[in-house]
């Protein structure tokens, strides 16, 4: 008789696997989650992780908060479906988009709604192609982001993204152009201060927007920490600088804040913790706290003023998509926002930060092998070196950072190998003695590992 297959064998064989090492599963076999409670998941055998990884960045009130899953039961009892296209729109739409504005470092603005990051950033540019178009300048069509960002996986926000995997696809797509990532620990040069390297980064902006012509590049788009690049916060004084410079080009700044945004640095908006008030702010992740799919571009007043000029010559703007503001994905939003800001949870990661700073800092100094702490509020990575003092990186075929996550696997804990960096971004839920468990967890698996 056929012997039932396992859960493992099961999820191999049927399903196409995305952004997963496929070595490391055909050894491994796939974790298979069935729920979760806090921040720890649970596989099929009954195992229970803590998740450091928050899901993807977004589970930020873990993974079974009542009081979101009460608001997406009630809406979906009251309304669960709907658009918000053809002068039509949920009730629940018309109170996020206002709370999203009044939350915003905007006075005024509107915002559009998505699925998910991606399609917000996308969005953002077929916007900005858009207004070149329609303001007499065609040819406006450049998007300049940085190495090593992240901004999704459709064609245009790949295109975008600083990473060179999107190769296989024959990407980027013409016209998107990418300039230094700010990360002074690993690209600052000799000699050079951290304030000389920013400057340095300025200047190189400049010189690439003289080359291509202002007049070609629609917007510059950047992540306030660069997220899924390696948790690298902004060298000292980089938003300032380089504002300076779009500002002088007329070159709108996009704050892409789908993992910023909404608490992950201790404040509201990523922008707000490097002071600096961007032209829109793309949103996605913790705007539901990840309980729903949704993604929002949140215009501010130039841009939302602009699009409404141009909008009305054609009367409308053709784009959007089934689920744009679907009262669920709304309403749930709506409780995330206050779950978050008003429930303390925003709080416990201001609070704790420097806890975890200090935690990570600790480890740091008793291995032989991590060459950089960075981040900020509750996103920190730390970066495996052979050598931290020049630097070296390991080399091998499975990296390092892949061997310490998933020995962590092996021991309950969940955190993410990108590149060399082991990377810790766990819900604003956790409390004090799981903050201990992760850095517990963490610190075997690098004595196992090195
Ligand atoms: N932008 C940033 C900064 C992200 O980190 C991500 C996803 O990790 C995206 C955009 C894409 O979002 P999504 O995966 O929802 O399409």
């Amino acid at each position: 008789m056929a012997q039932p297959q396992s859960w493992e064998k099961r999820a191999e064989e049927y399903s196409f696997y995305g952004f997963t090492d496929l070595p490391s599963v055909h050894q491994r076999g796939t974790v298979v989650v069935t729920h979760g409670e806090g921040p720890y998941i649970f596989d099929t055998n009954g195992k229970r992780y803590l998740d450091a990884n928050s899901g993807l960045w977004n589970m930020v009130a873990g993974f079974d908060h009542q009081g979101l899953i009460e608001a997406a039961k009630a809406q979906y009892d009251r309304f669960p479906g709907y658009h918000a296209f053809f002068g039509r729109m949920s009730d629940q739409t018309v109170m996020l988009s206002e709370k999203l504005i009044e939350v915003s470092p905007f006075e005024r603005g509107k915002v559009f709604y998505t699925n998910s990051g991606s399609e917000a950033n996308d969005t953002m540019v077929k916007m900005l192609w858009f207004l070149g178009g329609s303001e007499g300048q065609p040819q406006k069509r450049k998007i300049l982001t940085r190495w090593n960002s992240y901004h999704g996986v459709t064609a245009v926000s790949a295109s975008m993204t600083g990473k060179p995997y999107n190769e296989v696809f024959g990407l980027p797509l013409d016209g998107f152009i990418h300039v230094g990532s700010p990360h002074y620990w690993r690209f600052g040069e000799e000699g050079e201060t951290e304030e000389q390297f920013t400057a340095r980064l300025a200047r190189e902006l400049e010189e690439v927007i003289t080359r291509e012509g202002a007049d070609t590049i629609a917007g510059f788009f950047a992540e306030p920490v660069i997220g899924a690049g390696g948790v690298i916060p902004p060298s000292k004084g980089y938003f300032q600088a380089i504002q300076k410079v779009l500002k002088k080009h007329g070159i709108p700044l996009i704050a892409d804040e789908v993992i910023c945004g909404f608490g992950r640095t201790g404040n509201t908006w990523g922008c707000q913790t490097y002071d600096f008030i961007p032209d829109a702010i793309i949103s996605s992740k913790n705007l539901t706290a990840g309980m729903f799919p949704m993604g929002a571009v949140i215009l501010g007043p130039e841009l939302a003023d602009r699009l409404d000029a141009a909008v009305e010559a054609i009367e409308e703007f053709p784009h959007g998509f089934t689920a744009s503001g679907h009262p669920v994905g709304s309403a749930i939003a709506l409780k995330a926002i206050d779950v978050v800001m008003n429930e303390g949870l925003a709080d416990n990661v201001k609070r704790l930060a420097p806890r975890m700073e200090q935690g990570l800092r600790e480890i740091m100094e008793r291995s032989n092998h991590i060459g950089e702490l960075r981040g900020v509020g509750y996103m920190w990575a730390l970066e495996a070196c052979l050598d931290p003092a020049t630097k070296t990186p390991f080399d091998g075929d499975l990296s390092v950072s892949e061997r310490i996550a998933n020995t962590c696997t092996d021991m309950g804990l969940i955190c993410r190998p990108l590149g060399q960096s082991i990377v810790l971004c766990p819900p604003f839920v956790l409390t004090e003695p799981q903050m201990d468990e992760m850095f517990d967890k963490l610190e075997q698996a690098l004595n196992k590992v090195f």
